[in-house]
Formats: structure tokens, C-alpha cells, sequence
């Protein structure tokens, strides 16, 4: 039996981060971070679109993505290692969504909240369209709303750079499977792994992405979640546009931004819950690149390059994370159900559960609109901006 102060479920961005952030804030005691993937081939963060915008509709998304903005902004000098910059690629070519005529009061009251928060969001006209994207077809189009800080990175790198800087603070990654959370009388008291090992720990944070929502229901503990697959597709267009797309999400849903010279599109489609990567080609055949030729008449000739699926941890009550202690389960914590959107949370949520647990509250963003009780609590946390 080995002992930790500390178990962290999950070594990807959330679990990562939040290791990160407890050394950072001074807590010495040990952690230790299991990761069944040690590759990280499945994980939500190797296979996300990275896109990272402040234009949310909710007073706590704003403040997570744009306390985590900030930190994106900074990255790579501050979790640079030995004069070696952590480079995330952060390009801020901006976050665009289209707008028809009945989403622009939406999105004017959006723009409105975002500005109380000192997010430079605005509204666009359809000539004002044009000048960030000239070939855009506006039929059906009455303006957008738009912010030029937001843009996207390459997620990895960012798991990378909070990994690298942990283990260097002391952090121990093992590269093992959690069967469960070990538990007695409410308490948490460590963990067995897969293989048998046990791990006596008085806290343990499931961090573990899609399938955190299975290790938490073999304690008892039922979380409205579940994984749900997401598709992305990468193309070569014959005729190159003028300029670097925003992170541009049509009025159907579908979003596309410039990867390198190539465009990288996702949609989230109908599907049944579980875990899932197998790609449909059709999905982009059929119902995305019509779209998608349509908005511009570059993508009518296109090679699909590849294609992958993810996992979302997709909250089905109010599609937002739960981040925080359990109630009734003490040393049980979680950062789960961030249904498309953990990218742009990751540095908030890693800082605010390090201070929650380092300091018994949180101090730089308020997290608890997402604690787990809102769910008994009926206050839940509505978000309408889901990509
Ligand atoms: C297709 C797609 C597009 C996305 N686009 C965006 C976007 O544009 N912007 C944005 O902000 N977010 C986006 N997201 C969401 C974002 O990627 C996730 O919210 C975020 O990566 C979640 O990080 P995580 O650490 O919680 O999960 P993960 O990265 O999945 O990490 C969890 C880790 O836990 C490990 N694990 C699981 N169970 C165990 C166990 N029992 N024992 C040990 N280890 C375990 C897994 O191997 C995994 O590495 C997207 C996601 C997908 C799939």
C-alpha cells in the first residue's frame, strides 16, 4: 500500500492543470496523477478543435475563458522550462458566429454581458463580414458577433506544457488504470488500480474526461454525464482564401477555422451516448460540406485530408463542468461534464480547485455556480452559446 496527499484521476489538461496549479499556489504535500493513456491517443484533449472564445452567455463561462485567455496569452514564456518556450500556438485570429436575422437580439444581449466583463465582443454588420472574411456568401446572414482577442491553439501542447511544468514541480505521473475509488463510511480513502495496486489517499479529483462519469457511479455517486462522440474533418481547398479565418461558426452549427493552410471543420452531430471514435465520412459528405460550400464557394472543391472522432463529457442537465468537492463524500472531487468547452476553462479550473483544496474556498474566480449541488439545488447554470 503507497500513500499520496493527493490522487489525481486523469493526466490530461484539467487533471494537468489542476496539478500545476496546486504547486504553484505552495502545496507540497504528494501528488500523484494516474493516466491510463500515457500517449494520450483517446483523450478529449489530444482530439479537440482548440478553439477558445469568451462569447458565452453565462456570467461564470465568461469569467472562466476569460481568466484562461489571459493565461494562453502568456503561455509560453511563463511555462517556458530552462530558456525552452512551452509554444501553444495561440493564434487570436478572433471567434466569429454567424448570425441570421431572429439569433442578432441574442447576440446583441450576449455582447452586452461579455462587455460587463471587459470583453471587446461586438456586433457585425454583413459589410463588416466581408472585411474578415471576403468570400463569405451572406444569404441568409444579418451580421455576427465577434471578438478579435479569441481565436484557437493546439491543445496538446498546452496538456504538454502543464504536464512538463508539474513533474517539475515534483508532481509524479504513473502510468497506470484506476479501477476505482476506494471509499468508507463518506469518505474517500484512495484508489485500486486495474492491475490491484491500492493507493491510500484522503482526496481524490476525477479528472478522467469521458469516462470519469463510470468511476464516479461505481462509487454511488450519479452525475448527469455522459461521453458522446464529435467529429472532425481536415481539407485542402483548390483555391486558397485571402485571408486566416477566424474560428467562424455557421448559423447550422457547423464551425471551421484555418489549420495551417488547411481548414479544420467539426459539427456536432445527432448520436447515440458512449464511448466511440469510429468516423462517419458521410456526416462530412453529406451534410457538412454542403453547408460548407455554400458559406464559401472555396470549399466547393475540397480533398479531405483526415478525420478523427473525440469524446465530449457531455452534461445533459446544463451543459457545464462540475467542478468542486462532493457534498456528501468527503475527499471526493471532480472537473467533469465540460461538454465541448474545457479548453478555454482549463487554467481557471486548475487554479480555482487548487485554491478550493489548498485554501478551503476559491479566491481568484468564484467556481461555485458549478458545484455539484445545483443539481438538487434547481440552480442550474443555463448556457445558450454550445458549440
Ligand atoms: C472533437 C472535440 C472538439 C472540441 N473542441 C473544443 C474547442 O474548440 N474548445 C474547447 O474549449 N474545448 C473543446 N473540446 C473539449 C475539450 O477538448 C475537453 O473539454 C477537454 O480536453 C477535457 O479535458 P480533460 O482533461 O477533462 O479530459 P481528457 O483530455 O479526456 O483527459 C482525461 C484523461 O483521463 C484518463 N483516464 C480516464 N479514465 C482513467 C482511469 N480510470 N485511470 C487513469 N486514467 C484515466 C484518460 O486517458 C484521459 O487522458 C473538444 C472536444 C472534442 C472531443
Amino acid at each position: 500500500m503507497q500513500n499520496a496527499d493527493i490522487i489525481i484521476i486523469g493526466g490530461g489538461v484539467m487533471g494537468s492543470s489542476t496539478a500545476y496549479s496546486l504547486r504553484k499556489i505552495g502545496y507540497d504535500g504528494k501528488i500523484i496523477v494516474f493516466e491510463k493513456d500515457p500517449i494520450y491517443e483517446f483523450s478529449s484533449t489530444s482530439r479537440s478543435a482548440g478553439g477558445i472564445r469568451q462569447l458565452y452567455t453565462t456570467d461564470i463561462n465568461i469569467q472562466l475563458s476569460r481568466y484562461s485567455l489571459q493565461v494562453y496569452k502568456n503561455f509560453s514564456s511563463t511555462m517556458a522550462i530552462d530558456g525552452e518556450f512551452a509554444e501553444i500556438n495561440f493564434r487570436q485570429r478572433g471567434y466569429l458566429f454567424l448570425g441570421s436575422a431572429d439569433m442578432m437580439g441574442s447576440f446583441d444581449k450576449q455582447k452586452r454581458l461579455q462587455n460587463t466583463y471587459n470583453v471587446p465582443s461586438e456586433l457585425l454588420s454583413t459589410k463588416e463580414l466581408l472585411n474578415i472574411i471576403p468570400e463569405l456568401n451572406l444569404d441568409g446572414l444579418t451580421g455576427g458577433l465577434y471578438c478579435h482577442e479569441d481565436g484557437y491553439l493546439d491543445p496538446y501542447s498546452v496538456m504538454q506544457g502543464y504536464k512538463k511544468n508539474a513533474q517539475k514541480l515534483g508532481v509524479e505521473y504513473i502510468s497506470q488504470e484506476v479501477d476505482t475509488i476506494i471509499t468508507e463510511q463518506n469518505k474517500v480513502t484512495g484508489v485500486r488500480l486495474v492491475n490491484g495496486a491500492e493507493y491510500r489517499s484522503r482526496i481524490v479529483i476525477n479528472c478522467a474526461g469521458a469516462w470519469g462519469v463510470y468511476l464516479s457511479d461505481k462509487i454511488g455517486i450519479k452525475i448527469p454525464v455522459h461521453p458522446l462522440k464529435r467529429q472532425i474533418f481536415q481539407f485542402d481547398t483548390s483555391v486558397p482564401l485571402q485571408k486566416e479565418l477566424p474560428l467562424t461558426v455557421d448559423p447550422t452549427g457547423v464551425y471551421f477555422r484555418h489549420e495551417g493552410d488547411k481548414i479544420l471543420t467539426g459539427f456536432s452531430e445527432e448520436t447515440k451516448p458512449g464511448i466511440d471514435f469510429t468516423v462517419k465520412k458521410s456526416l462530412f459528405y453529406e451534410e457538412m460540406w454542403p453547408i460548407l460550400a455554400n458559406r464559401i464557394s472555396n470549399f466547393e472543391q475540397v480533398k479531405l485530408t483526415s478525420s478523427w472522432a473525440g469524446l465530449y463529457s457531455f452534461n445533459t442537465a446544463d451543459h457545464n463542468a462540475i467542478i468542486g468537492g462532493h457534498p456528501s463524500m468527503e475527499g471526493y472531487y471532480m472537473a467533469l461534464g465540460f461538454s465541448g468547452h474545457g479548453m478555454q476553462q482549463a487554467p481557471g479550473v486548475g487554479q480555482g480547485l487548487a485554491e478550493l483544496i489548498y485554501y478551503g474556498k476559491y479566491e481568484t474566480i468564484d467556481l461555485t455556480p458549478l458545484r455539484f449541488a445545483r443539481f438538487s439545488d434547481n440552480d442550474l447554470v443555463l448556457e445558450d452559446a454550445i458549440v
